[in-house]
């Protein structure tokens, strides 16, 4: 007989998923209610309007896509890029290069602006993009790389976008709720975000945001939008400003209940208290690691607080170390990725995961391990 699963007590530090709180599992657990239930549809209302609020839009379409981040992603380039249309595509890391394959699968022509892995995005290189292909369609970056800790300047990219009259796609998995992220005053076309990072809620949901100009686009396209289950036209007839809650698809009820939750805590926080906590917890993170001689991969000023790229020191054992964090303290950090795999140690400072006990466990745990 297989016996029921029961995970291990962890403290999750690392890229995400990160801690979840227990008042956002309590609110999973509740009774599961139909999806076209007027109590659920009066609690979608509010989950898009937290939304909004935490997106600091005013987008009517601003929408949970019932599926992980990488399906957020994969609505935005599938609905916004037609075949043969030019994307401006900003590779500084991990997810960069998965935009980029996005964008080539749905027939768009790649204008790549690479940048060293550890850097942000370069707005020179992408202005000088922008000058030689003045015809681009789309600019898409990464807002917090993820696979470095690198926050790219946001706001300037998508100035260089509206100069071009073209539209922004942006990655903000691991921004949302950890750093200053502003869409609407930035200009930012659609935006997609995962529920497993800085919104402290079990992985498996995308907040997405499409502008009246993204809409305009995937209202007007040429082409069929490849992919049923993400194309906007469709999902909008249950997640859309009439009112009217089509059944498009069978919404995970629970985990909806789950992502209502973390943004009510999070409305109640005060979203730029949020953004000051992970700020502040950065800073003694980074205090304590410096007195261990520890140093961090990315230059200060483009940091994300809340995913601490830190260089492994000379000699230690990166897979070794890990593991005793996770065996004697149950403290989960995240292993390098892709060309930083064995180079670096990503501690993660997300959500609820983001306080001061945590710091406190994760300095003193590094520090006896590597003693
Ligand atoms: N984009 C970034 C920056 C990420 O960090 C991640 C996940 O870590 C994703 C996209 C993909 O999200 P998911 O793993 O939820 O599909």
């Amino acid at each position: 007989m297989i016996k029921s699963f029961q995970p291990p007590q962890r403290v999750l530090m690392g890229p995400g998923p990160s801690d979840v709180s227990p008042r956002v599992l309590e609110a999973m657990s509740r009774p599961t209610i139909g999806h076209l239930d007027p109590e659920f549809i009066r609690m979608m209302d509010e989950l898009k309007a937290l939304l909004k609020q935490t997106f600091l839009t005013e987008n009517e379409l601003t929408m949970p896509v019932s599926a992980p981040g990488s399906a957020g992603m994969e609505a935005c380039f599938v609905n916004l890029v037609e075949p043969g249309d030019k994307v401006i595509v900003c590779q500084n890391g991990v997810f960069g290069g998965r935009m980029k394959e996005n964008v080539e699968r749905f027939g768009g022509e790649v204008v790549l602006v690479s940048d060293e892995w550890g850097t942000p995005v370069s707005v020179d290189k992408v202005k000088a993009a922008f000058e030689t292909h003045p015809d681009t369609k789309i600019l898409a970056f990464v807002h917090a790389e993820t696979s470095t800790g690198v926050r790219s300047d946001a706001k300037s990219l998508c100035a260089i976008a509206k100069e071009y009259d073209a539209l922004t796609i942006v990655d903000a998995v691991t921004s949302l709720g950890g750093s200053e992220l502003r869409m609407d005053e930035w200009g930012i076309d659609a935006i997609y975000s995962g529920s497993q990072k800085c919104l402290s809620c079990p992985p498996g949901i995308s907040p997405v945001s499409f502008s009246e100009k993204a809409v305009e686009k995937v209202q007007s396209r040429e082409s069929r939008t490849p992919s049923w289950f993400l194309d906007k036209k469709l999902v909008m007839g249950y997640w859309g400003g009439d009112g009217k809650r089509a059944y498009h698809h069978t919404a995970p009820v629970n985990s909806l209940y789950a992502l209502h939750e973390s943004l009510v805590i999070l409305q109640e926080e005060g979203l730029e208290n949020s953004w000051a906590r992970h700020a502040k917890h950065h800073e003694a993170l980074k205090a304590g690691l410096e007195a261990m001689g520890i140093s961090f991969l990315v230059e200060e000023a483009y940091r994300l607080p809340q995913l601490n790229s830190v260089m492994i020191p000379e000699g230690v054992d990166d897979a070794a170390v890990r593991s005793a964090l996770l065996s004697n303290f149950g403290l989960e950090i995240g292993a390098g990725l892709g060309a930083l795999a064995g180079k670096v140690w990503r501690i993660g400072l997300m959500g609820a995961a983001c306080n001061r006990r945590n710091v406190t466990l994760c300095l003193s745990a590094l520090e006896s391990t590597l003693a």
